[in-house]
């Protein structure tokens, strides 16, 4: 199922620190691809992961977009006020047979095979388990079908065409924490279908959670946005901007600046010097073209 709607488009920040030039580049190919289409942009602060998100660290994102000059259609969306939303998807899903509770703790997964990135493929140790035995202290797992369903094919607007067996590349996968805390490929499928988003335009690294959230959409009965994944901005070293890496927060007196840098760095054409914030979003929102985009390297990855 593909959509054909008025664009909605987002930008998700997790709160766990301020904005970085990394973070920057998503946020401007996320804007300037909703602005040049004429579409709606929702600000969502994905802090479901309480422990690592703070308030302080999502009052500096929406004074750093403030003051780089986004402006979002509708309220700031908080992941945090919404439980009761992914909690009426876990019940459809239950309903639906298609969760388990799952008791392994990381150290018996740790002789699992791991996936090309890194990740654990759940070996199915609980899955015949059911829900019935669910306490505060088991996680939430969707039973992944070994089907046709699990080799999830779709097209990112500048990869192309891309397809991962989610049931042996990834296995039944988390929903809900043991902790209590929901997980993020819950939540972001969620919010995004529940607020009509159409384009998903993200950076890279999120790649490989695509088939797993498309796979959690039909499983919902949600219909696929389409995708964009844009280059992630590294380091001297080659590591991923993050917090994790130290990269620094974007600077309030550099705006223009800096959106020059992250809009060269998406490959597009110099615009020459800006008066403003405002000067360069009318700029972008005119000249966006994401065919320029340079080819990534990870898409190779994904596909079998
Ligand atoms: N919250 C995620 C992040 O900051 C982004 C999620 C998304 O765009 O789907 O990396």
């Amino acid at each position: 199922m593909t959509l054909n709607l008025p664009y909605v488009g987002r930008f998700a920040p997790s709160p766990t620190g301020p904005l970085h030039f990394g973070s920057l580049v998503a946020a401007v190919a996320s804007y300037a691809d909703a602005r040049a289409a004429g579409g709606r942009w929702l600000l969502r602060i994905e802090d479901v992961d309480t422990p690592r998100c703070t308030q302080a660290a999502a009052l500096e994102i929406l004074h750093q977009l403030a003051v780089y000059g986004f402006e979002a259609d509708g309220a700031v969306i908080r992941q945090s006020e919404r439980y009761e939303h992914y909690e009426v998807a876990l019940g459809q899903l239950a309903h639906d047979g298609r969760l388990f509770a799952c008791a392994c703790t990381r150290k018996m997964l740790g002789s699992a095979p791991h996936n090309a990135w890194g990740e654990v493929i759940y070996p199915g140790r609980c899955r015949d388990l059911g829900i019935a035995d669910s306490t505060h202290a088991t996680a939430l797992r969707l039973r992944v079908q070994d089907d046709a369903d699990a080799q999830v094919a779709f097209t990112d607007r500048t990869l192309g065409a891309l397809t991962q067996n989610v049931a042996s590349h990834v296995g039944d996968f988390i929903l809900r924490r043991a902790d209590g805390l929901y997980a993020y490929q819950l939540a972001v499928v969620v919010d995004d279908a529940e607020h009509g988003v159409t384009d998903v335009v993200r950076g890279e690294d999120l790649l490989m959670n695509t088939p797993r959230q498309i796979y959690l959409q039909r499983a919902l009965g949600y219909a696929a946005p389409s995708y964009l994944h844009v280059p992630l901005a590294k380091n001297d070293a080659g590591e991923k901007l993050s917090k994790q890496t130290r990269a620094l927060a974007i600077a309030d007196d550099a705006a223009v600046d800096t959106l020059n840098l992250a809009w060269s760095f998406l490959g597009q054409p110099e615009m020459g010097p800006m008066a403003s914030v405002t000067h360069f979003w009318r700029h972008a929102a005119a000249h966006w073209k994401p065919a320029l985009l340079r080819p990534a390297t990870r898409a190779a990855t994904v596909s079998e």
